[in-house]
């Protein structure tokens, strides 16, 4: 083992640790959620998750972005299985170590690596002409400028490099010929060691481009490579527009209801620290709800169909997920430093999250259905409303005079319970 194996090998570690170390950072940001219980109905959540995260079933509805995005995802699954053997001969010091094993399937394979990559770079910079030229309006919303609209082009850009060194390298080395990279061949040096100098540059390109990638994603909208699995099998898989009761709510509605219901009767939770109602900060959240605003890719389609978006109102379903991925990091990041019972005083509900915002929404599930990853924006605005109803009784002044109504008339109209049936005297 050479001095550039041992120090492959060190970096190749060093970017596992770090990857964890991230990963790890991210699932316990998740578990400062509450508890919910997905564990039912198995074999319909991987069935949803093998066709929306692995089919992408839900892109289909802009079928031009589906093929670009269907490149890049296949080309990013597939062509790293190239990894395999970089790893193999990084640690090993080999060279192409497969190819004596494979043969004639070995050009198959690595052709169509190439084949791939080229469609992959394609789509990139596509991508990236549609979000910076060609300003595409989904792109342009005021939440995606500064940092996420960075992210964005740093990770198409990075593919493009990345793809490119793939086929560089290919082309640099003189003992192969593979189909797209031989037409490089003619760019580069004929003398043999300076074509080594670049073959071995653009390998060390690729495989550190590769692991600085991995090591960005948990930084990024990226991610949602891997979390759009879990995402999608953990999804509501109820039909759209049933709402969640409050379990403490629900009982006491029922104790009203049932004339036969012993009062006194002590719930299984009786000892259970009272809850808040609603949702004020992040931790009052489920974990499937920050799970979603880590999977969120800002791509922006639930914003586009939202007709409170759409008509001007100042709601976008993308940002409630984005300001609840920057709150979450934000109090995670202060309770590993002060302690797990540490809050700094700021809150999802007012810092981030106005009040107007959270009243624009018309709870269409528009966002829900248009999510390519099965995220659900409308149940935090839901419960960010439950929150300002029964704990602060603050709401706008025509549901404040319908909640009247309820509570004096069980109606929501301004009329007396014994005036309802006149309409039956009109005849
Ligand atoms: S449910 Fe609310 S946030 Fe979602 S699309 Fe409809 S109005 Fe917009
Ligand atoms: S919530 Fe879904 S549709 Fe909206 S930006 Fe995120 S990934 Fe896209």
């Amino acid at each position: 083992m050479g001095i550039s194996n041992i120090i492959f090998a060190l970096v190749l570690i060093g970017a596992g640790v770090l990857f964890t170390i991230n990963i790890r950072k991210i699932i316990s940001n998740i578990r400062l959620g509450k508890e919910v219980d997905r564990s039912d109905k198995k074999s319909d959540r991987w069935k949803t998750m093998i066709r929306v995260a692995l089919g992408q079933s839900k892109m289909t509805t802009r079928p031009f972005a589906a093929i670009l995005h269907l490149f890049v995802y296949a080309g990013f699954i597939l062509i790293n299985i190239e990894m395999l053997e970089i790893v193999i001969d990084g640690i090993a010091g080999t060279h192409r170590v497969f190819a004596p094993f494979l043969g004639d399937f070995y050009y198959f394979i690595i052709n169509f690596f190439e084949v791939l990559a080229l469609l992959v770079a394609l789509s990139c910079i596509v991508f990236l002409i549609r979000r910076n030229f060609k300003k595409v309006a989904r792109f342009q919303s005021p939440e995606l400028k500064g940092w996420a609209f960075k992210d964005a082009n740093i990770i198409l850009f990075t593919e493009v490099l990345l793809m490119s060194a793939l086929l560089i390298m290919n082309a640099a080395d003189p003992a192969y010929e593979f189909v797209i990279s031989k037409n490089l061949k003619g760019i580069l040096p004929s003398d043999l060691h300076t074509l080594h100098v670049i073959e071995q540059s653009a390998w060390w390109f690729h495989i550190l481009g590769v692991l600085a990638f991995l090591n960005y994603l948990p930084y990024s909208k990226h991610l949602h490579i891997i979390w759009a699995f879990p995402n999608t099998f953990f999804s509501n898989l109820n039909p759209k527009g049933r709402l969640t009761n409050m379990e403490s709510v629900t009982r006491e509605v029922k104790l009203m209801l049932d004339p036969n219901a012993n009062p006194y009767a002590q719930p299984a939770d009786a000892n259970a620290a009272p809850q808040r109602f609603g949702v004020k900060d992040v931790t009052d959240l489920t974990w499937i709800n920050i799970m979603n605003a880590y999977t969120c890719t800002e791509c922006g389609r639930c914003t586009s169909s939202c007709p409170a978006n759409i008509t001007g109102k100042k709601l976008s379903p993308r940002k409630v997920m984005m300001d609840v991925r920057d709150r979450v990091e934000e109090l995670a990041e202060a309770k590993r430093k002060n302690g797990k019972d540490f809050h700094d005083g700021k809150f999802l509900l007012g810092d981030y999250i106005t009040d107007e915002e959270v009243w624009a929404c018309t709870s269409c599930n528009a966002c829900v259905q248009e999510c390519p990853v099965n995220i659900d924006p409308l149940s935090i605005i839901i419960d960010l409303r439950r929150y300002l109803v029964m704990e602060e009784s603050k709401l706008p002044a025509e549901l404040a005079g319908m909640a009247t109504n309820i509570e004096n008339n069980q109606a929501p109209w301004q009329f007396s319970p014994a005036d309802r049936f006149n309409w039956a005297n009109e005849a």
